[in-house]
């Protein structure tokens, strides 16, 4: 995604922004559609995936029935106050529930626009009253928003972490503002969880490993600063259930550490401590928290919505073969991972204590035992600059050991006598690894200040005294050069061709470097397939009727909102965190020889869905593109880690983003339907576009 920085009106329609392009690097003004970020909020926002979620609505739709009924059967009305109604959906439940007045309020005033559109498409617009107002700025009174205070409450303003979208202040002002005393809230409460683990899996997204080449020597040390770093506290948002198995053990069972009343029985705290001791259930290093909670809809507990992951979920079938799969699915909601500021290992049996601590708008933990105390329970914060420059997708990719061997033995070849070495990816340990594999001298082109420091952090701890950080790279250094290093993952770059960088550097070195320089890697391949995803196809299909009730009104603003948007078609996700099925051969769609550069080129080709499907049929609802590295050695997947099989699930690289484009429904085909691409590109001006799609016949079903 490209970053805006400034937005300047120049008339009515459109608006110059200006974004950083990710190939060239150089910042540009584009012009675009005034409401781009209206557009983009509402193309990208997991607005769909929550009204996919059946679990959810039904939840809210069965309790606010029996809030309604109870506040009839004592003879009272129901008057409901609907705090961020999105779409109106849980206002217009609470009309269809008999409720005798409705108050819908919406912060986000385009939503609230549209609201009033469904509501009059679902004929309840006289029953609800839209306020496009922020619930805290709500009056009540004779001339207010309100008339008088609601006695239900049905709000859905929570994140991952519970709490991050403000809820507490919400419901905090709600009860003294808004609701009477003996009010109802739909949810009644909620408990958040945690169950400390260790997972050296987890830990790469978070710490920076040593460097360490294919004989398990040490290329490069982690400067101290960087393993002693409590790390950031913004959370690490996940789906847990996909993680394998086998990468993490417990040491704690799930501890139910904060428990939060919305009914305002008890009133709800800004800042929390709890400490709760627990006896380890197996011996490891406790490194990370993993948090998940559960919402009781209704006073009576009848109904609950839990988030956890299958090994705790309640209506998990632990003996299925995959019971992640057991368990509904959402990603508007997943579970969270907190990274302890300091590891401890702790023995089987011994006592522990997990301090879990919160904020206004989020949590943080400490654990601690007999020998291990802290004095304060500070929110953790980098002190190291890593977790503030790198992404964690970026810091899991750079403790790939897998991918870093491959790349260490292949310099390790190429390096010739007195190498003089390029390095053009400064978010990357290539360069300084080379300097400490031999080689005389070397440069690494670098013009982000914050990612310098790192590197001379690196530089300091690994006493390296041959390499040169430059902000860009003039005639003077590329005649020496000898060898170009390029580890192909920019952390700037988010769809995998932003990438392609390295090919734009080095088409703007050509003439300039010698003709016999050793480039590595030497070419660049996309693939793509069509997938069948098992989920997170809903996260962009058109709802049409939710509950019972048309949703048509959203799904066009939607897809207006994406078509005004050019790069919304294809996004990047990371795919190990979302199951697919293969559903044909992966195909090559194009090739970039970093040796024969040329500024443009262009690519196409039809294909058929596959050859060895048989005359069965299958279902297609999208399509992965990843990049495959070569150099003289071993090829570097940034998609699949296991070369995929037509009809089989398949096993992503866990440490990057695949370009993803989901289809707006799910088509029935057989092996006689085709797919297509088109491809263009053109280096100077870092464009690249790419546009998949199945070759529609009569005979695709949809
Ligand atoms: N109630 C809808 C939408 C839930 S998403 C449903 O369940 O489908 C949460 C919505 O609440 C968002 O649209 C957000 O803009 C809005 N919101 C969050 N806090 C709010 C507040 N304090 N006042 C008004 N709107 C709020
Ligand atoms: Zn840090």
């Amino acid at each position: 995604m490209k970053l805006k920085s400034a937005v300047i009106r120049v008339e009515k329609m459109q608006v110059f922004t200006q974004k950083r392009n990710p190939i060239t690097g150089s910042t540009e003004w584009d012009v675009q559609h005034e409401d781009y970020d209206f557009h983009q909020e509402i193309a990208r926002s997991a607005f769909a995936d929550m009204l996919h979620d059946t679990e959810r609505n039904k939840k809210y739709y069965r309790a606010l029935q029996l809030a309604i009924e109870k506040m009839h059967a004592a003879g009272k009305k129901a008057n409901v106050l609907d705090i961020g109604t999105g779409t109106g959906l849980l206002s217009i439940m609470a009309a269809k529930c008999g409720a005798d007045s409705i108050i819908a309020c919406e912060a986000f005033k385009p939503m609230a626009e549209c609201c009033v559109k469904i509501l009059q498409r679902n004929g309840v617009a006289d029953k609800i009253t839209v306020i496009p107002k922020r619930s805290t700025e709500l009056t009540v009174g004779q001339d207010g928003d309100m008339k008088y205070k609601a006695n239900i409450l049905v709000t859905e303003v929570f994140d991952t972490e519970l709490i991050g979208e403000g809820a507490l202040s919400t419901f905090s002002h709600a009860h003294k503002y808004l609701l009477e005393e003996d009010c109802i809230v739909v949810p009644d409460s909620a408990v958040i969880y945690a169950q400390v683990v260790e997972s050296p899996t987890l830990q790469k997204w978070n710490k920076l490993n040593d460097l360490a080449d294919e004989d398990l020597e040490v290329v490069l040390r982690t400067p101290r600063k960087m393993r002693d770093c409590p790390g950031s506290a913004a959370v690490h948002d996940i789906q847990l259930s996909q993680l394998p198995r086998y990468a993490f053990r417990e040491i704690s069972d799930q501890i139910p550490v904060f428990s939060y009343d919305w009914s305002g029985r008890t009133p709800l705290e800004m800042n929390r401590v709890a400490k709760h001791n627990f006896v380890a259930t197996n011996t490891g290093k406790a490194q990370v928290v993993f948090m998940w909670w559960e919402l009781n809809m209704d006073p009576e507990g009848k109904i609950c919505l839990s988030c956890a992951p299958w090994w705790c979920h309640p209506d998990a079938n632990i003996s299925s073969e995959r019971p992640q799969d057991t368990i509904p699915w959402r990603d508007h909601w997943m579970q969270a991972v907190y990274y302890l500021p300091k590891e401890i290992t702790v023995k089987k049996n011994s006592k522990v204590t997990l301090v879990s601590c919160q904020d206004e708008y989020s949590l943080w933990f400490y654990l601690e035992d007999s020998e291990n105390k802290h004095e304060k329970y500070n929110r953790p914060a980098c002190e190291c600059g890593v977790h503030m420059t790198l992404s964690r997708t970026h810091v899991s990719y750079l403790n790939d050991g897998r991918r870093s061997k491959k790349y260490l033995a292949q310099i390790r070849e190429d390096l010739v006598k007195d190498a003089v070495v390029l390095d053009l990816n400064g978010s990357s340990f290539l360069g300084m690894a080379a300097a400490k594999m031999g080689a005389k001298d070397v440069y690494i082109l670098e013009p982000a200040n914050h990612h310098v420091e790192v590197l001379k952090d690196y530089i300091r701890e690994n006493n390296i005294d041959n390499v040169k950080i430059v902000p860009d790279v003039d005639d003077e250094i590329l005649k020496q050069v000898t060898n170009v290093v390029c580890d192909p993952n920019f952390s700037s770059a988010i769809l995998p061709w932003e990438n392609l960088k390295m090919a734009y550097l080095l088409h703007q070195y050509r003439g300039k470097l010698q003709e016999n320089v050793t480039i590595m890697p030497q070419t660049c391949e996309f693939w793509g397939m069509p997938v069948e995803f098992q989920d997170l196809h809903k996260i962009r299909i058109p709802l049409g009727i939710c509950e019972g009730i048309d949703m048509a009104v959203f799904d066009d603003l939607v897809e207006q909102s994406s078509r005004t948007i050019s790069d919304a078609e294809i996004e990047a996700q990371p795919l190990w965190e979302y199951p697919c099925k293969c559903r044909g051969q992966p195909r090559k769609l194009l090739e970039v020889n970093m040796l024969q550069l040329k500024p443009k080129f262009a690519a196409d080709g039809t294909f058929l869905i596959d050859e060895s499907q048989g005359d069965g049929e299958a279902s297609i609802n999208g399509f992965a593109v990843w990049a495959v590295w070569r150099g003289s050695g071993k090829p570097v997947s940034a998609g699949p880690s296991e070369w995929p099989s037509v009809g089989q699930r398949v096993v992503w690289d866990e440490h990057t983003r695949q370009a993803v484009k989901i289809l707006s429904k799910t088509h029935i085909v057989n092996n006689t339907n085709k797919w297509s691409y088109q491809l263009a590109s053109d280096l100077e001006k870092g464009q690249f576009d790419l546009t998949l799609d199945l070759v529609l016949t009569e005979d695709v079903e949809s």
